[in-house]
């Protein structure tokens, strides 16, 4: 697929939502009120909009590697603050995948080199968590099991971390019951989503 394959495909979209709803794209010019703030995985097979079946307007998304909540990223702390304060978001999805390869480096004996290590260093407590809790239940697991668990550990640490920044302290110490996080996690091999965080975290 050419890149002029896919200008062309952007024409036939733009004039097929036209043509569905001539108003689309004026009603979204003049502004957006998304339901959500989605924090998922960098990954092309997690689309968010179309995961849950939206469009254009419907949810705020940050994406990175691995779906992580740094504490001093101050790319993802602009987008919470954005999506919270200035369109007055709710809730607040964090949204890991099976088949992550992030996760998947994490776990490695050995870090990938350069930014991707650095980065990916952040889910190794994640690993930690895991690691930890088997050893407390005397069980090994290992294979697909042990990366699924550590999966959606990384989704309710990186949960923890949001709810650590000042800026959602602030928030919730204002106004109780104001922000909801979510910990859910993309299954790719059945399109579905799993709960692994209730939003009264
Ligand atoms: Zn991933």
């Amino acid at each position: 697929m050419t890149l002029d394959d896919l200008l062309d495909r952007n024409r036939q979209w733009a004039d097929a939502r036209r043509a569905r709803d001539p108003e689309f794209f004026s009603r979204l010019a003049r502004g957006q009120r998304p339901r959500l703030l989605w924090i998922g995985c960098s990954d092309s097979r997690v689309p968010a909009e179309e995961i849950l079946g939206c469009g254009p307007g419907d949810l705020f998304v940050h994406r990175n590697v691995a779906n992580i909540v740094a504490y001093n990223d101050i790319n993802i702390a602009s987008v919470v603050q954005y999506a919270t304060v200035n369109l007055g978001i709710a809730d607040i999805v964090v949204c890991g995948h099976y088949g992550c390869g992030g996760i998947r480096a994490a776990c490695a004996e050995t870090l990938p080199d350069g930014y991707l290590g650095d980065w990916l260093n952040i889910a190794g407590w994640a690993k930690r968590t895991v690691d930890q809790a088997l050893a407390r239940e005397g069980r090994s697991v290992a294979g697909e099991e042990y990366h699924q668990r550590v999966v959606e550990e990384n989704v309710r640490l990186q949960i923890e971390h949001l709810s650590h920044l000042g800026l959602i302290r602030r928030q919730r110490a204002e106004r109780p019951d104001s922000l909801r996080l979510h910990g859910w996690v993309y299954d790719i091999s059945t399109g579905l989503v799993k709960i692994v965080a209730p939003g009264d975290t």
